[in-house]
């Protein structure tokens, strides 16, 4: 049975969600305070499968919870509720480190997809690690670089740079993925807003170029003079393999 940690104060909404979540047949756990969900949380492993966390939190806010986790080396998928009227919420949230997000007020039927929709990706990436030692069975592997020395994993979401191997979120794969698909091509900011994060609404496009810093320190031999991941003056993004 999938487990559920909701992060969430609001006692109203909190139970609200145990009971539909439960309903579907998950379990479900809940606590008030990032302090709580981070004792749960760090360190891993947890008797979880994701977590849902809200951003408006008593004491520390659902970023801090979130990019501490990361930092941490906790991947469980998580969706943050984020509160509607702050479009740079969801960046920031993808900044820390979230998978999803929701803005409140939400449909509960759209909560439960999203969250299927996080655990089926992550049965996934388990799946594709169970076989990996399979022989012969195609892997969703990018190699690039000079020397072929660097590659990327999409079934891991694991890049490995000359040996050295990096976690990445959902959405830095995706992100590096979108750029991938169109080597050569310059990519804007706004394209990888909708493309990558669905966002259509006027999004402040800043965020993005804090993921670009994030993926160059891992892909770049000298970050401040990247040869893969280009800027384009007035536009975005190159990715060149
Ligand atoms: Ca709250």
């Amino acid at each position: 049975m999938n487990c559920v940690l909701v992060v969430e104060d609001e006692q109203h909404l909190a139970s609200g969600l145990r009971f539909n979540l439960e309903a579907e047949g998950y379990q479900v756990e809940i606590v008030e305070t990032g302090e709580e969900a981070l004792q749960r949380l760090v360190p891993g492993p947890t008797k979880f499968d994701a977590v849902i966390l809200d951003v408006m939190l008593p004491g520390k806010d659902g970023f801090s919870v979130m990019s501490e986790m990361r930092q941490a080396g906790q991947f469980l998928p998580t969706l943050m509720l984020t509160a509607r009227g702050h479009p740079d919420d969801v960046l920031r949230g993808f900044e820390a480190g979230a998978d999803d997000y929701l803005t409140k007020p939400f449909e509960l039927a759209i909560l439960i997809a999203r969250i299927r929709g996080l655990l089926r990706r992550r049965e996934w990436v388990q799946a594709s690690l169970n076989s990996a030692a399979a022989p012969g069975k195609p892997k969703h592997v990018f190699t690039f670089g000079d020397k072929a020395d660097k590659s990327l994993n999409f079934d891991l979401l694991e890049l490995c740079i000359r040996g050295q191997v990096f976690h990445l979120t959902l959405m830095e794969a995706n992100l590096l993925r979108y750029l991938i698909d169109h080597d050569g091509e310059a990519v804007s900011r706004k394209t990888m807003l909708e493309e990558v994060w669905s966002l259509q609404e006027d999004t402040d496009t800043r965020p993005i170029d804090n993921f670009i810093v994030r993926l160059r320190r891992y892909i770049e031999d000298d970050p401040k003079r990247p040869r893969h991941l280009l800027t384009v003056r007035g536009i975005g993004y190159r990715f060149v393999a």
